[in-house]
């Protein structure tokens, strides 16, 4: 299994960066976790269109899902016509949320020609692109959000998506490979909580027995201690 960073920036990109996407690649699939602005272009690097057996979002605020957009036109309409439509995994409820945002921004009729839609269930996992997919509910503001853990049968990647300090951080990560976690904030949000501090991603890292903790999500003004690992664009992970 390999994790490949396409973007990891925070709710605003950081300099050069593009937001949440994490591309997993397995023996039998691709499967891209998220898929927030300047991943789809990040993809097509390479020329073409990009090829992944599957998109699992974590939840709808748009650095997590925007490129969805551009995929959508350039799949109905451009280079991406002949590649096979992904299976696209959306929280309870996304699919018509989906929709719903297509009739406000002019994209609803591509949705269908884009992608298969598919929607999971907390707690229940599912399979696609050859993994192996656990969503664990967690705690970001308002918002319904998942953390998502990935497994072909050896190796795991857990990745937080976005949250506030929850015991189910430690259960998502449970002895993974990897625990792709953020850490947005320096300080904790004085009232209602949506994300954590580095000291909030090291502790959750500490109760699940996670292998490796590799920072996402983190602002480039925001230090981080030097004693954890930070993630950068590009990189790669073998698992
Ligand atoms: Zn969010």
């Amino acid at each position: 299994m390999k994790v490949t960073v396409i973007g990891c920036s925070p709710a605003w990109p950081n300099a050069g960066g593009a937001q949440s996407g994490y591309l997993v690649e397995g023996t039998r699939g691709r499967l891209l976790l998220d898929c927030g602005p300047g991943v789809l272009a990040r993809l097509r690097n390479g020329g073409g269109w990009p090829e992944v057996d599957a998109i699992a979002i974590t939840h709808f605020h748009l650095d997590h899902w925007g490129d969805l957009v551009p995929w959508t036109f350039g799949a109905a309409f451009g280079p991406g016509r002949r590649t096979p439509k992904p299976e696209l995994w959306l929280p309870p409820g996304g699919a018509d949320r989906l929709r719903d945002l297509g009739g406000q921004l002019s994209f609803a009729d591509q949705v269908e020609r884009a992608f298969e839609l598919r929607e999971y269930r907390s707690e229940d996992a599912f399979a696609t692109a050859g993994f192996e997919v656990l969503p664990v509910p967690l705690a970001h503001y308002e918002e319904l959000t998942f953390g998502l853990r990935v497994s072909d049968g050896r190796r795991t990647v857990a990745y937080s998506g976005d949250t506030a300090p929850t015991p189910r951080l430690a259960d998502l990560a449970r002895d993974a490979d990897v625990f792709l976690c953020e850490a947005t904030l320096s300080e904790p949000e004085p009232a209602e909580r949506g994300h954590l501090t580095s000291g909030e991603a090291a502790d959750a890292f500490e109760a699940s027995g996670a292998r490796r903790l590799v920072v996402i999500h983190r602002p480039d003004e925001l230090p981080l201690d030097a004693g954890l690992e930070r993630a950068y664009d590009g990189l790669e992970l073998e698992l």
